[in-house]
């Protein structure tokens, strides 16, 4: 399984919102399986991962939103550097979670995510208190 870095904070916020039905589908079955599989090895990318296989927003395998500054991508890449892990990296989801749960912090998770779309609704945030025990 692939996944990119700034989904690994969308996964812990997510409430079965999505782009479209399919894409609810698709996040809620990746979602369902990571949690059930902890020990299962994901490639950490920065670019189209098995999330977004199913998102409208993905175009002949590029997302329409990821090459700006301030886009999905710098978000994932922001995200990563603050677990310390590089692009490209295989860890299992366990492991990842662990390192979400030591390193990421609501400050620092305000100033990536903050113009996101999502963001707004305050479940992602939610998810990391939860995560780190706070909730
Ligand atoms: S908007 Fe882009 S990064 Fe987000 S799920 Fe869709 S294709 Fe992936």
């Amino acid at each position: 399984m692939e996944i990119r870095g700034h989904h690994f904070l969308c996964m812990l916020g997510f409430r079965g919102l999505g782009y479209d039905e399919k894409f609810v589908k698709n996040m809620d079955e990746i979602i369902r399986k990571l949690n059930n599989e902890q020990d299962m090895l994901i490639k950490v990318v920065d670019n189209v991962d098995n999330i977004c296989a199913m998102c409208p927003n993905n175009v002949d395998g590029e997302c329409k939103i990821e090459n700006y500054p301030g886009s999905v991508r710098e978000k994932d890449r922001a995200i990563l550097e603050v677990l310390g892990i590089e692009v490209g990296e295989i860890l299992s989801y366990k492991k990842i979670i662990n390192r979400i749960r030591e390193k990421m912090t609501e400050e620092k998770m305000r100033d990536i995510c903050r113009d996101c779309e999502w963001f707004s609704l305050g479940y992602c945030l939610e998810g990391l208190k939860k995560l780190k025990g706070g909730v």
